[in-house]
C-alpha cells in the first residue's frame, strides 16, 4: 500500500505524462516473459481488443471454455464471431483439449483457453492441437497471473493473453487489464484500438477503435501491486495448502487439484459437492454457510446455456456435461490470504458438520 501511495504521488508530480504506464507494461511483460504488454481499462478490454487485434472476424467460429467469465464469450461476439462452448475437464475444470477436434469446423480461426480458477489450461496440448490446424489461440488468464506449466508462465503460450485488475483479483489497479504477446503486429494492433486508432493525419481514422485507456493513477497503482506480487501468490498457495489440509477426506466434496509439473496460484479456492456422498446439495451448504456468516460464490454458468449470447444466435449449444455440474455442484469459499487458523477452523468445521 505504501509503494502504491508513493507512486501515486510521484504521478501526481508528472502532470499529463503517462511514464507508468510504461513501467507496468515493462514490469508485467518481465513477469510473463513476454516481448510485450498493453495495459488497458479492464479484462473485458483487454479480451476484446486482443479479439480485434488477431483478428476475429465475422462469421468466424472460435472456441471457448465453456466455464468462463461472460467477458471471454463477448470478445468474441463483439467483433461477430460464433462461440463454440468446449466442456470441462472433470479434475481442473479447463478446457477440456480432447473434446478440440470434434468440434472443429472449417469456419473456426481461434482457440480461447481460460486459465479457470488459476490452474492452467492444458497449453501444451491445446498449443499443439491449433498448430496443426493454423488457429490462433488466446489465453484468458485473467485469474492466473503467475501460474506455470513446466516453469513457462501462462500469458506467454497464445498468440496473445489477456488479464484482469479488478478489485478481487490477484493483483489490482481498482479497474484495469493487460494484454501480453510476443508478435509486434498485435501490440501494436491492440495498442492502437485501445485509443480511438488515431491515423495519419491525426483525427482520420481508419478503424473503428475504443477508448480503453488505463490511467496513469491506475498504472501507478499496478507498479505498486508488482512489488509485492510474489508474496501475493505465495499467500495464496498458502491459503489453499491450510483449505486442502483440513477439507481432505471430507465425503462428496471434490478439491482443487495442481497437475504434476503444473503450478495453480489457487485464486479462488473452489469446491464441488456431490450432494449423494456429502448428504447435503451444493444450494443447502452454501444457504447453511451464509447463515453461519460465510461467504462464497457459485462457480460460473457455462457459455452454452447464456440466454444473452442464445438470443443472438451467437452461441453453438454445444452439450457441456461436465461444465453445467459444476455451475449446479461448485461453490468457492471464502479465499482472501490473510483468513487466520481460527477462522479457516471455523469454515472447514461448518462445511464439514460432522461429516
Ligand atoms: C474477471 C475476469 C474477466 C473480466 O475482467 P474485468 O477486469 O472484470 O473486465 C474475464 N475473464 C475471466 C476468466 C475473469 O475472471
Amino acid at each position: 500500500m505504501l509503494n502504491a501511495v508513493l507512486a501515486m504521488n510521484e504521478s501526481a508530480i508528472s502532470g499529463h505524462a503517462s511514464p507508468f504506464i510504461e513501467r507496468f507494461e515493462n514490469e508485467f511483460a518481465n513477469f510473463c516473459g513476454t516481448r510485450y504488454a498493453v495495459a488497458c481499462s479492464s479484462g473485458t478490454a483487454a479480451l476484446h481488443l486482443a479479439a480485434r487485434a488477431l483478428p476475429i472476424r465475422p462469421g468466424d467460429e472460435v472456441l471457448v471454455s465453456a466455464l468462463t467469465n461472460i467477458a471471454t464469450a463477448n470478445a468474441v461476439i463483439e467483433c461477430g464471431g460464433i462461440v463454440v462452448p468446449v466442456d470441462s475437464e472433470p479434475e481442473t475444470w479447463n478446457l477440456n483439449p480432447h473434446l478440440l477436434d470434434s468440434l472443429v469446423s472449417r469456419s473456426t480461426t481461434a482457440i480461447f483457453p481460460v486459465h479457470i480458477y488459476g490452474h492452467p489450461a492444458d497449453m501444451p496440448r491445446i498449443a499443439s492441437y491449433a498448430d496443426s490446424l493454423g488457429l490462433s489461440v488466446i489465453e484468458d488468464a485473467a485469474e492466473a497471473h503467475g501460474a506455470e506449466i513446466q516453469g513457462k508462465r501462462v500469458g506467454s503460450f497464445g498468440d496473445a493473453a489477456c488479464f484482469s485488475f479488478y478489485a478481487n483479483k490477484v493483483i489490482t489497479t481498482g479497474e484495469g487489464g493487460m494484454i501480453v504477446t510476443d508478435s509486434l503486429e498485435i501490440a501494436a494492433k491492440a495498442s492502437s484500438l485501445r485509443n480511438l486508432a488515431f491515423g495519419t493525419p491525426r483525427f482520420l481514422h481508419y478503424e473503428v477503435g475504443y477508448n480503453y485507456r488505463m490511467s496513469n493513477l491506475s498504472a501507478a497503482i499496478g507498479c505498486g501491486q508488482m512489488t509485492r506480487i510474489d508474496e501475493i501468490i505465495q499467500a495464496k498457495r498458502d491459503l489453499a495448502r491450510r483449505y486442502t489440509e483440513r477439507l481432505t477426506g471430507t465425503p462428496g466434496l471434490q478439491l482443487p487439484i495442481e497437475k504434476d509439473g503444473y503450478r495453480n496460484i489457487y485464486w479462488m479456492y473452489s469446491i464441488v459437492v456431490n450432494e449423494k456422498e456429502y448428504g447435503e446439495s451444493r444450494d443447502t451448504l452454501q444457504s447453511r454457510l451464509a447463515r453461519a456468516g460465510i461467504d462464497t460464490r457459485t462457480m460460473f454458468a457455462p457459455l452454452n446455456i447464456q440466454p444473452a449470447l442464445l438470443l443472438r444466435g451467437a452461441v453453438k449449444p454445444t452439450p457441456c456435461p461436465v461444465a453445467e455440474r459444476l455451475w449446479r455442484e461448485g461453490m468457492y469459499l471464502p479465499s482472501t490470504p490473510t483468513l487466520t487458523d481460527s477462522e479457516l477452523d471455523y469454515i472447514c468445521s461448518t462445511i464439514r458438520n460432522g461429516r
